[in-house]
Order: C-alpha cells, then sequence, then structure tokens
C-alpha cells in the first residue's frame, strides 16, 4: 500500500468484499449498531434493499435496510458514536454513518470529535482496521 502518499484528505470505506472474502458477517455489525427501536423493524435473516438518499449528496443508491437505517436514523442517537468508544470503534461508525460513502480522516474527525486528523488517519492505516476491511478508496 502506497502510505506515504496517503493524506487526513485521502478517503477510505469499508471494503465489503473483504468482509465476504473473510467469512464475516458485515450485517449482523451492521444489526448490532442500531439503536434498540430500529433493531425491532429489522431482521438479520432477511434481507431487505432500499432506496437510499445520500444525506450530503442527494445521491440514490440502493442499499441494504440496515446500513440504510444506521446512516440514516441511528446515527442520531447520542450514543451512536461515544467519547467512552475505542477510537477504532467511532471511525467504523462513522463510516457507517456515511452510509460508507468514502471519507477523509478529516471528514471523520468532524463528526466524531475525537483524537485528530492525523491520529485518526494512523488509525485508518493501523492492522486493527484494516482486519476490519478499511480500505483506501482508489477513485
Ligand atoms: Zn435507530
Amino acid at each position: 500500500m502506497p502510505v506515504a502518499r496517503l493524506t487526513t484528505k485521502s478517503k477510505f470505506f469499508i471494503d465489503l468484499a473483504y468482509w465476504e472474502q473473510q467469512g464475516r458477517d458485515f450485517r449482523q455489525e451492521l444489526y448490532d449498531a442500531l439503536c434498540d427501536e430500529c433493531r425491532q423493524m429489522y431482521s438479520l435473516e432477511t434481507t431487505l434493499m432500499v432506496d437510499h438518499v445520500d444525506a450530503e449528496t442527494g445521491e440514490v443508491k440502493v442499499m441494504d435496510a440496515l446500513l440504510d437505517c444506521a446512516s440514516a436514523v441511528c446515527r442520531n442517537a447520542p450514543d451512536f458514536v461515544s467519547p467512552r468508544m475505542p477510537l477504532t470503534r467511532a471511525i467504523f461508525r462513522a463510516l457507517i454513518a456515511a452510509g460508507n460513502r468514502p471519507q477523509s480522516a478529516e471528514e471523520i474527525y468532524a463528526q466524531i470529535k475525537k483524537g485528530s486528523p492525523a491520529i485518526i488517519l494512523k488509525e485508518l492505516l493501523s492492522l486493527q482496521m484494516e482486519q476490519d476491511g478499511i480500505t483506501p478508496f482508489v477513485a
């Protein structure tokens, strides 16, 4: 990975193909991120695809209802990103909140207000985040 060229403006996303390769269930992760109220509306067993409107770009794309709900509704819950959470978890939640639209360390920092853009970039490149499928976005 060309780490040296990555800056706090470089975008990262959660590579769902990686999760699949590893045999891990991203939907379980999303389900756990939902607030109690929303969790009752969905089931892990049934995958429901819905039209998702990106809050920032207005772009519409088809997305798993769990990700749509987490990024449109549950992200506003007070404990969706909490200062008590480990930084890596807060970063992961910030990407979910963005509907997994690639985010830079600066954008993530603006949302989680924890650490600094430089610290977040370092975390984004850490082995732990790599194991969670966090990958630089190449446009
Ligand atoms: Zn919710």
